[in-house]
């Protein structure tokens, strides 16, 4: 393999709803989803079943015939986020969605120009690593003068940068989750839309990891009570298939060839994300992922040690006051549970199944709450 991960020693064989078990049959607690992807839990019933049934009818055929699975999920994803007028472009991850949402605001405007934030990430190809706020994931060929990054929450900046210059979109994470779970504050989303409005910009709301579901509404952008132009979700949306998707508003027309690609869309990725949809409509799990996220949050702050913690529903930052390496071996050997780092490796983040229960919390706040105080 070509080492670009580090890893932990563990070979997970095995998942169910929010557990996970090794080779040698240790089970652990997931509070990480694997990345935010796992949104209805591993090997979720009905999820398994749709699946199944079927890849034993068809998996592919390409964007070249009807596949009528593509319809029931624009419906389903239309009901569940509220943007039935919306059009759905389907792809196979968050960075070749967020390619394809920026593509398609510069066809629209002809500009270059983007506005992206500090610690944002977007993604690996070229665009979207354009728009990442990390020098060092960024190649030589993928550097550009057509991004301008700003102070993520500095309305002042951001009117500054669109009077000097000629902007073709902004692209914006509701909640940054690689970047540490800082939120998006509400009245900055609004100052992005009246300025997109005002300057005929687009407004590209990355949901790929705080969107489907997690900060409590389907999109968490949508706290602030202002729509984008163009949302992009990967992760959640396939609980482990690989789809990704943008949500297009009304004013984009489409040309044929404009966009495309060979799997987005197909039979299968089409079917994992409507089980997904499914299980999310009813039972209720943005709900869910309130509620759990609330109570996990007002159970934390009550900790002594924890510096800060923050974000929306089920995704949540605990920010110490130094390295969390060692406390998330802890977390990991000794209490068995999955967590994951953001930011400068000071915040752990937790971003679990959507339908996690509250004795799962509780097992963990236990955990956490004996190593902070041992
Ligand atoms: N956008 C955000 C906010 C993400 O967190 C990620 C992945 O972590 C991406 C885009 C890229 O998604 P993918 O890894 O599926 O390309």
């Amino acid at each position: 393999m070509f080492d670009v991960y580090p890893l932990y020693d563990i070979d997970i064989v095995k998942a169910e709803g929010s557990y996970v078990w090794d080779s040698n049959g240790t089970k652990y607690l997931d509070m990480y989803g694997g990345h935010a992807v796992i949104s209805v839990g591993h090997t979720n019933p009905h999820y398994v079943e749709m699946v199944t049934d079927q890849i034993k009818n068809i998996g592919f055929y390409s964007n070249s015939v009807i596949i009528s699975q593509q319809k029931e999920l624009a419906e389903k994803l239309g009901r569940l986020s509220g943007k039935e007028k919306y059009q759905l472009f389907l792809c196979n991850s968050g960075a070749e969605a967020n390619e394809n949402a920026l593509k398609l605001a510069s066809f629209y405007n002809g500009r270059k120009k983007v506005i992206a934030f500090d610690k944002a990430f977007h993604g690996r190809t070229s665009l979207a690593v354009a728009v990442t706020d990390n020098p060092g994931i960024v190649a030589p060929v993928n550097k550009t003068d057509n991004v301008i990054f700003l102070p993520l929450n500095d309305k002042n900046a951001l009117e500054k940068a669109f009077a000097e210059n000629e902007i073709c979109a902004v692209i914006t994470e509701g909640i940054q989750g690689v970047g540490g779970i800082r939120v998006a504050d509400d009245d900055f989303l609004v100052k992005i839309r009246e300025l997109c409005d005002r300057y005929d910009a687009v407004y590209i709301a990355d949901s790929v990891q705080c969107g489907c579901g997690r900060s409590g509404k389907y999109f968490s952008h949508d706290w602030a009570g202002v729509d984008a132009d163009i949302y992009t979700m990967a992760k959640g949306i396939g609980n482990g298939f690989p789809v990704g998707a943008i949500a297009i508003s009304p004013k984009f027309e489409a040309k044929y060839g404009m966009l495309g690609t060979t799997f987005g869309g197909n039979h299968l990725a089409c079917v994992a994300a409507i089980a997904v949809a499914d299980e999310m409509l009813e039972k209720n799990l943005i709900r869910n992922a309130e509620e759990m996220g609330d109570y996990l949050m007002s159970e934390l702050k009550k900790i002594p040690g924890i510096k800060d913690v923050r974000g929306k529903g089920l995704m949540i930052g605990i920010e110490m006051d130094y390295d969390t390496a060692a406390l998330r071996k802890k977390l990991l050997f000794e209490e068995k549970i999955f967590v994951g780092s953001a930011g400068n490796k000071n915040v752990i983040r937790l971003l679990p199944a959507l339908n996690i229960t509250k004795e799962h919390a509780d097992t963990f706040l236990n955990a956490f709450r004996k190593l902070l105080t041992e």
